[in-house]
């Protein structure tokens, strides 16, 4: 871990990203790809210590209030964090400026933040989203080795939902041979039905692969399901999108089940519900 001082945090589309790299170890990371040009190991995470004090410049320099996001690349609950209190600090500064935010984790450090996460979504609108891939706990330690299985992150879930905060559920990778199965796709949807959530992202059954992440993603292979690689070499060759053979069966199961419970699945409808945030009172005294 080494610390750096940013110059900006906040993108154009309001995502900001406190920490550069992840120690999660997901086997298939793309967030790891040669594309996003790491000078450092991917482990060895870059700290943004700054991040609080660029965020509230940010958030007073806005004429509006809006959503704002983060752990699109690395994740806000990473140990670390535990100590440091970054993401925790940003969150406070996103309740006392008025905005609202859309937080995706797959840790369990998140429930911490449950006082803040309450009082932004009083104040305006608080989403947690969390990533599930399969409901097998051993599968799920050998996918995403160095953080909470998905029985907890259901349990976050559920902690959630008692606290009316709402939750968008992120059903990505879905990887071929491995987790792209009818059991699976079922247990991971009986989780989210349970937990009433808002909404479900998911692109299509299957995993992109590109160099960095590739390479990565075929040594665990190797590690864990000997000849698994090969089968993905014949298959799929260096393509960049990895799809699913089961991939139509499956995302006909997914939207049946979505429809079925008021869920929202498009990922233009899903992602349109993250963006929007709710006008502030004076706005609407206006109107
Ligand atoms: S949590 Fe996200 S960023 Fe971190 S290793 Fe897993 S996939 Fe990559």
């Amino acid at each position: 871990m080494h610390t750096v001082t940013a110059k900006t945090i906040l993108s154009a589309q309001n995502g900001m990203n406190i920490y550069r790299g992840c120690l999660h170890g997901c086997i298939y990371c793309d967030s790891r790809s040669e594309c996003y040009h790491f000078t450092h190991d991917f482990e060895d995470i870059e700290v943004k210590e700054n991040a609080p004090e660029l965020l509230e410049q940010a958030l007073r320099s806005k004429r509006r209030k809006c959503m704002i996001g983060t752990g699109s690349m690395s994740d806000p609950y990473m140990p670390p964090e535990k100590d440091l209190r970054l993401t925790r600090r940003c969150l406070e500064l996103i309740a006392r400026y008025g905005f609202g935010a859309a937080v995706l984790t797959k840790s369990d450090l998140i429930l911490r933040d449950l006082d803040i996460l309450e009082q932004i979504n009083e104040q305006k609108k608080a989403v947690v989203q969390m990533t599930l891939t399969t409901a097998d706990e051993n599968l799920c330690r050998i996918l995403e080795p160095h953080v909470c299985t998905t029985a907890r992150r259901f349990e976050v879930l559920e902690t959630m939902r008692a606290h009316q905060i709402p939750t968008v559920v992120w059903l990505t990778p879905l990887l071929p041979f491995l987790n792209d199965t009818e059991e699976n796709l079922r247990g991971i949807l009986r989780y989210c039905v349970d937990a009433q959530v808002k909404g479900i992202v998911c692109f299509g059954i299957g995993v992109t692969l590109r160099q960095g992440d590739r390479e990565y993603f075929y040594a665990a292979l190797d590690r864990h399901f000997p000849g698994l690689r090969r089968r993905y070499e014949q298959t799929f060759g260096d393509a960049y999108e990895v799809v699913s053979p089961n991939h139509a069966r499956l995302m006909r199961m997914f939207a049946d089940t979505c429809e079925a419970h008021g869920i929202l699945y498009k990922p233009d409808a899903v992602f349109a519900y993250l963006k929007e945030c709710p006008p502030d009172q004076e706005q609407l005294t206006l109107f």
